[in-house]
């Protein structure tokens, strides 16, 4: 067992051995503004292959926003962002999606009208397009009704279509549930509007992970999950870390960033305000003053 089971001893190596990887990530003078709030204002940062970088910060910092920016989601106001030396600022979600950049969401984005298997499916043909505009009217039964079809028209157009591919497909998704162990593994035929919330949130790693992305963007993935489901969430991380994927990770929980980041990344007010080990990080003042001043 390298480093003699010693996970200090393999963080400090991991951490350091990805600084010699190349960048796969590059963000310069990223802004982004809502009517005038600057939400994003002027951050830049790299991500080396391999390597797992949390961005930490208060409601409201930017961090959901940063996401955004580099998953497509929205178009910047300026700055770079390059992946693997290609711009991608100002990209649709779709191509930054076909250049192998893959996310999640702060409130667990699965298609509920498609089942489990569906949705993962989309993932490894790196279909990810935005959620139906219906999610909130569920209530409805028209828009219900309007959901459905619309979902299911987004399975029949960027699902499997031959028999082969489709087989192809299932053995894929039979391996990415399998990472779930017997709690998604139960539930692949189910519709992903009947999962609890947890499951949800791995169904969407699942989503992301099956496209063997180069880039992962996780938002908030344990938000909402109580502890167990916490530590079963670190240990998946902890295996695709191991893997050597490169993650940039929105993350609340400290003793999880702690646990997986080579590099943390403190924003507040739209602006990074320290970077670098994790420990250092989490105890730099202004790090302790941004938290405390937005609790009073
Ligand atoms: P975080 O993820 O760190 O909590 P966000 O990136 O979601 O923060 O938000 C940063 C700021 O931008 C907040 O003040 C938020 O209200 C605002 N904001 C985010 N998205 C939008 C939007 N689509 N329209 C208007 N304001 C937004
Ligand atoms: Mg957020």
């Amino acid at each position: 067992e390298p480093f003699g089971g010693d996970p200090v001893a393999y963080a400090r190596h991991h951490r350091e051995a990805v600084l010699e990887e190349p960048v796969v990530l590059s963000v310069r003078n990223l802004t982004k503004s809502f009517k005038g709030l600057k939400a994003v204002d002027g951050i830049s940062f790299d991500l080396h292959q391999g390597e797992v970088v949390s961005i930490i910060g208060p409601n409201g910092s930017g961090k959901s926003t940063t996401i955004n920016l580099i998953s497509g989601f929205l178009s910047p106001d300026g700055g770079i962002i390059d992946v693997d030396e290609r711009s991608l600022a100002g990209a649709s979600a779709a191509d930054v999606s076909e250049q192998g950049v893959a996310r999640t969401f702060q409130n667990g984005r699965v298609f509920g009208a498609l089942t489990v298997d569906e949705n993962i499916a989309l993932g490894y043909h790196k279909k990810l397009v935005e959620q139906r505009p219906f999610k909130q009217l569920q209530r409805y039964p028209l828009l219900r009704w309007v959901n459905l079809l619309s979902e299911t028209a987004l399975a029949l157009v960027h699902g499997p279509k031959t028999r082969d591919e489709r087989a192809a497909v299932d053995d894929r998704v039979a391996i990415e549930v399998d990472r779930f162990r017997e709690r998604l593994g139960t539930r692949r035929g189910d519709f992903a509007y009947t999962l609890s919330y947890a499951n949800r949130r791995r169904t969407e790693i699942a989503r992301a992970h099956i496209s063997e992305p180069k880039l992962l963007l996780l938002d908030e993935p344990t938000a909402g999950m109580n502890q167990s489901e916490t530590a079963e969430v670190l240990e998946q991380l902890q295996y695709l870390k191991a893997q050597g994927h490169t993650i940039l990770l929105v993350e609340h929980k400290i003793e999880l960033v702690t646990a997986l980041s080579d590099r943390v990344i403190a924003m507040d007010g739209g602006r990074i305000i320290a970077q670098g080990e994790p420990d250092h990080v989490r105890q730099a003042p202004q790090v302790v003053e941004a938290y405390l001043g937005k609790r009073r």
